[in-house]
Order: structure tokens, then C-alpha cells, then sequence
């Protein structure tokens, strides 16, 4: 058999979860061998699925670093999945490789940008080795046009671009915008 590397990538609401697991779940209608991962921090819904905005689910493994994914990948795995691959240090890329080099077909979803536009975390690496890439659009909730970035509000309002990671006390949530609506305070 052999192995490569698919990634799915985009905004927030774009579709990424969903396209995952439609793909896992193929693989296994194909009575093909699945095991899927996510990032522990991510307990967005339910900490053992990956679970997609529309409420999607398939079962996945939480998991704090990449190489924790050779503990659970036997023999007989053909096929892996990682959700919100974006939030894996850069050896997810390695990993990634050598799966794909032993065989396996691996499936990665993630960010491609964070909330300032700019290229996020191990995603544009592992972009750079894969075989296929599909980008994803959303909705842009302001102007309906298809939406490639993901805005960042605080109480309502556009995060500024040094805005702390975690915020007390503050209600913080995320929109699907194009480039036009997407806003970024520098000051
Ligand atoms: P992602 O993993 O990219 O965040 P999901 O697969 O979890 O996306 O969710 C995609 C679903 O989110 C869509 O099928 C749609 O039902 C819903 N959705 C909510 N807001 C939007 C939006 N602004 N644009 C597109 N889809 C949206
Ligand atoms: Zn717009």
C-alpha cells in the first residue's frame, strides 16, 4: 500500500470536522482500519469525538503531544485522522511522514491561519509535504461572500492583534469572515 498525506484547511465553520469524518467514515465503510486523534486542549463539545459544528462525531483519541500517536497506531492501521492539527508542536509534521512512509493513509484537518491572518502553527508545513491539500471556505457572517479567515471578538468586539491568548472574564467567540470584513486593531 501506499501511503500519503491529505490535509483540509480553512476558516472556523468551514467545513473541516465535517469533511474529516466524512472521509474516516468511508474508510471504514471500506472495512479499512481508522484511528482518529485530537489535541486534548480542544473539549470544544465531548472530549472522546471529534464533533463537527453541524454535530457530526466520530470517535478520536485526545492526545497531548504528536508522538503519542505511535502508541496507538498497530500493524493493522491504514488509515489515521487528526483534528485541529494546528495546535501540535512541529513534529506533528514528522509523524505525519514517517505514517505515511510506512503505508498509511493519513488525514489532517486544521487552520490554516489564526485569528491575525497569519500562518498557523505546524499547518503550513505540513501543507508543504502533503500530496493533496483541499482549502475550505466559509460563510462570510457579515457580507455572505465565501470566508477564508476566522475573526477573533471580545465582548462583541475585534480582538486587538496583541490581545492575550486567555482572558479573564471576558466573553470571547470566533466568526467566519472574508478579507474585506475582517478586522484586526494594531493600536
Ligand atoms: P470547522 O471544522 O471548519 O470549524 P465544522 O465542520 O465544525 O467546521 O462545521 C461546519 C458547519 O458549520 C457547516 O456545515 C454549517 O452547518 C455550520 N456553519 C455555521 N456558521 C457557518 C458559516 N459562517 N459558514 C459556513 N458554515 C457555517
Ligand atoms: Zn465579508
Amino acid at each position: 500500500h501506499h501511503g500519503y498525506i491529505e490535509v483540509v484547511i480553512g476558516p472556523m465553520y468551514s467545513g473541516k470536522s465535517e469533511e474529516l469524518i466524512r472521509r474516516l467514515k468511508r474508510a471504514k465503510i471500506a472495512k479499512q482500519n481508522v484511528v482518529a486523534f485530537k489535541p486534548q486542549i480542544d473539549n470544544r463539545y465531548s472530549n472522546e469525538d471529534v464533533v463537527s459544528h453541524s454535530g457530526n462525531t466520530i470517535n478520536a483519541i485526545p492526545i497531548s503531544s504528536a508522538k503519542e500517536i505511535y502508541e496507538h497506531v498497530k500493524d493493522n492501521v491504514q488509515v489515521v485522522g487528526i483534528d485541529e492539527v494546528q495546535f501540535f508542536e512541529d513534529d506533528i509534521v514528522d509523524v505525519a511522514i514517517n505514517l505515511a512512509d510506512q503505508g498509511i493513509r493519513v488525514i489532517a484537518a486544521g487552520l490554516d491561519m489564526d485569528f491575525k491572518g497569519e500562518p498557523f502553527g505546524p499547518t503550513p508545513k505540513l501543507l508543504a509535504v502533503a500530496e493533496f491539500v483541499d482549502k475550505l471556505q466559509a460563510v462570510c457572517i457579515v457580507c455572505g461572500e465565501p470566508a477564508h479567515r476566522t475573526q477573533r471578538l471580545i465582548n462583541g468586539e475585534p480582538a486587538r492583534y496583541d490581545d492575550p491568548i486567555i482572558l479573564v472574564g471576558a466573553t470571547e467567540s470566533y466568526e467566519a469572515r472574508c478579507r474585506k470584513c475582517h478586522v484586526i486593531d494594531n493600536d
